[in-house]
């Protein structure tokens, strides 16, 4: 084993540092920018290897500086580790330029303010070749790199056989160019009158490096976040339109103004743009994003572009779904060729290679959805969803309703809306409903699928890549309360075959309620009371048969319900409940006040309960087998059968039109998320 010479680790290095002519490029430039410098130029010759040459009119560097200017780590831009948080220049090793001095030479003319002449002076492996030498100079600093890798005859070999770095120092300076649009840039070959670069605006700089049919399609984006529980950015930018059509994407990304690469972002963004343009057209985007310094992992290798930033994936969602509202407005300005979409209808023996895309009508969703954002089945299309996967069970399923002794009736209700629509207590019943609305969840409600159900109570729905448990009782139950708002006073009838007295079903409601069957005593009571709530809807009835179509005769007969939903009865078990809860718990002197009770009590009515029977095919079959009652057990599976189709046909459907979630069902158990698809992957890639 050798101890390797000093002048031979440094010069390797300084190679790992300056790995081709555009990162001395990049270092000189981030140096000029560091020194508050307003113009920078650049004169290159031979692709960077015979010239670089970086021009600025920064503050320049003292006379006594000079002999440790090039010594590897000397910097003036940190003295202590702890400042590595705070900094907001580009470089702090103090490494860059003593690399350059290892494997080319360099000469730096320099000046500071209120200095009448500057000083000249070239270095080689770190130090000074001689005293700095007094000369004339204008304002700022210019280095000049000669001769790059002259002592790597490998790397300089291999350099020179493959394109020259030109292409790319001109594609650095015009990123540059772009997010310091108050510095101006030039970039040019030696000899040549015409820069390649040249910025004055921002815009302007796009356009004139990335040329006029990029700039011309360009539309300004912006987002911010401010949460204090972390994530706190802001990004603006510029992002290509419809219009624009490109094979390659071009992301110019700065981060707290450092130029960087962050795949993840590109990849989210062109995910967008594949999915909302017809075209497969890859987009332009120039972004700025700032962060707190300390969210930025800057403790990175000089060479080492990508970059980590805390709550990577929230800002870069947050900059996604940006990014797509942009194009989808956007979108609105520019006619599609329309797409015919066939809808296959699957069944289980053709499995859907092409089920990961919703067909939307206008053809505007591409196909490509990461494999870990697939989504198995969407709203508009029924296959995969659990029951498919399971037996069918031998009912007579939906259409015989019948055997709820119900009859539907299409009697229509005298149509008069001009007259009751102006009721501003149900104006602002709904206005209240309006309000309260959660807009994640209607987002959620709009587009989810129904899965199946889970138990009794919760079904499983699935939007996008995430699986939510959803209450259908609770959910069911404020349908059913904002329907009966919006139908107030139009409501088509449901007739019942047999009128029911409202004493007797008030009576039985009360009985069900005490804990105590057995006991006669408090009957006289619970009679009375039913008499008094019978009177009191009779007094009513006028109103309830107007407005809410529940139709009570002169003999205290309950014959008509309201239809809610079409194609959905209430289960007739919950009539006696029904009643008792409209006498007791209606407030009826003020008129938004009843008619708020009212339709909560047909809400609740109304509402998916799982049915009073057990579920004969969970733990409820041990009800049936000990009672041997075969038509139980019958009536029993019609109900919970309908209840299921109902939920799945009626329920949902009608959801994704009507439901207004209130901002409640986010936190009260009636949305649970269970799984993420991304997340599920996550665990996936570690195993
Ligand atoms: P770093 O940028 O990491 O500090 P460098 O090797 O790139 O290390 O530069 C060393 C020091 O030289 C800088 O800290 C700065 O003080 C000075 N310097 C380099 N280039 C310039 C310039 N163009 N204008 C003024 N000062 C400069
Ligand atoms: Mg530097």
């Amino acid at each position: 084993i050798q101890r390797l010479e000093e002048s031979v680790v440094n010069r390797i290095a300084a190679g790992e540092v300056i790995q081709r002519p555009v990162s001395a490029v990049k270092e000189l430039v981030e140096n000029s920018l560091d020194a508050d410098s307003s113009s920078i130029s650049v004169v290159v010759k031979d692709g960077g290897l015979k010239l670089i040459q970086v021009s600025d009119d920064g503050h320049g560097i003292r006379r006594e500086d000079l002999p440790i200017l090039c010594e590897r780590h000397t910097t003036s831009k940190l003295t202590k580790y702890e400042d590595l948080f705070s900094l907001s220049s580009m470089g702090f090793r103090g490494e860059a330029l003593a690399s350059m001095t290892y494997v080319a030479h360099v000469t730096v003319t320099t000046i500071t303010k209120g200095q009448i002449h500057g000083y000249r002076v070239s270095y080689r492996d770190g130090v000074m070749e001689h005293e700095p030498k007094a000369c004339a100079a204008v304002k700022g600093t210019q280095i000049m790199v000669e001769n790059l890798f002259y002592n790597m005859t490998a790397r300089r070999k291999t350099l020179q056989n493959s394109a020259d770095d030109y292409g790319k120092i001109v594609d650095l300076l015009s990123r540059m160019a772009i997010h310091h649009n108050n510095v101006s840039f030039s970039c040019r070959k030696h000899g040549a009158v015409k820069a390649d670069v040249h910025s004055v605006s921002r815009l302007d700089s796009i356009r004139s490096v990335y040329g006029v049919s990029v700039a011309k399609n360009l539309m300004k984006v912006e987002v911010s976040s401010c949460d204090p529980s972390g994530c706190t950015f802001d990004m603006e930018g510029f992002i290509s339109n419809s219009n624009y059509v490109s094979k390659k994407t071009i992301l110019v990304l700065f981060i707290n103004d450092r130029l960087v690469e962050c795949s993840a972002l590109k990849r989210a963004i062109e995910i967008v743009y594949a999915a909302t343009l017809p075209k497969a057209s890859k987009p332009f985007v120039y972004m700025s994003i700032n962060l707190p310094r300390e969210h930025v992992d800057i403790n990175i290798h000089p060479t080492k572009k990508e970059v980590s930033l805390l709550n990577q994936e929230i800002i870069i969602e947050m900059i996604q779904s940006e990014v797509e509202v942009k194009l989808r407005n956007a979108n609105d300005t520019r006619t599609f060729q329309e797409q015919k979409v066939e809808y296959i209808q699957s069944t289980l023996t053709s499995p859907r290679s092409d089920s990961t895309v919703s067909p939307k009508p206008s053809g505007q969703k591409a196909q490509k959805v990461p494999v870990n954002k697939m989504v198995r089945t969407d709203s508009s299309d029924p296959a995969g969803r659990l029951h498919a996967f399971l037996q069918p069970k031998p009912h007579n399923l939906p259409d015989k309703v019948s055997s709820l002794s119900v009859v539907r009736s299409s009697v229509r209700q005298r149509r008069n809306p001009k007259e009751t629509a102006d009721l501003s207590s149900v104006q602002e019943l709904i206005a209240g409903v309006d309000s309260c609305c959660h807009p994640g969840l209607l987002e959620t409600v709009r587009n989810c699928t129904y899965v199946g159900m889970a138990d009794d109570v919760f079904a499983l729905v699935q939007y996008n890549t995430h699986l939510y448990l959803a209450n259908v009782v609770n959910l069911s139950k404020e349908l059913m309360y904002q329907q009966t708002l919006r139908r107030f006073a139009h409501f088509n009838a449901i007739q019942l075959s047999d009128p029911a007295p409202l004493s007797e079903l008030i009576l039985l409601a009360l009985k069900e309620e005490d804990l105590d069957p057995e006991t006669d005593k408090n009957d006289d009571l619970k009679e009375r009371i039913a008499e008094m709530n019978t009177e009191l809807l009779k007094e009513k009835a006028e109103m309830l048969e107007e407005y809410f179509s529940v139709y009570i005769d002169s003999d205290g007969n309950l014959s008509r319900l309201p239809v809610i939903l079409d194609q959905y009865t209430p289960d007739m078990d919950r009539v006696p409940e029904f009643l008792l809860c409209l006498g007791n718990d209606v407030e009826w002197e003020d008129e938004k006040s009843c008619f708020q009770g009212v339709s909560a009590a047909i809400g609740n009515f109304y509402a998916m309960y799982p049915p009073l029977l057990p579920n004969p095919s969970g733990d409820g079959i041990q009800f049936y087998t000990k009672n041997l009652d075969k038509d139980l057990l019958s009536d029993a599976e019609n109900a919970w059968a309908q209840r299921e189709w109902s939920i799945q046909h009626v329920l949902f459907p009608s959801m994704r039109l009507f439901l207004k979630p209130p901002a409640s069902m986010a936190s009260n158990g009636t949305f649970v998320k269970v799984a993420s698809l991304e997340k599920l992957y996550k665990i996936f890639e570690r195993c």
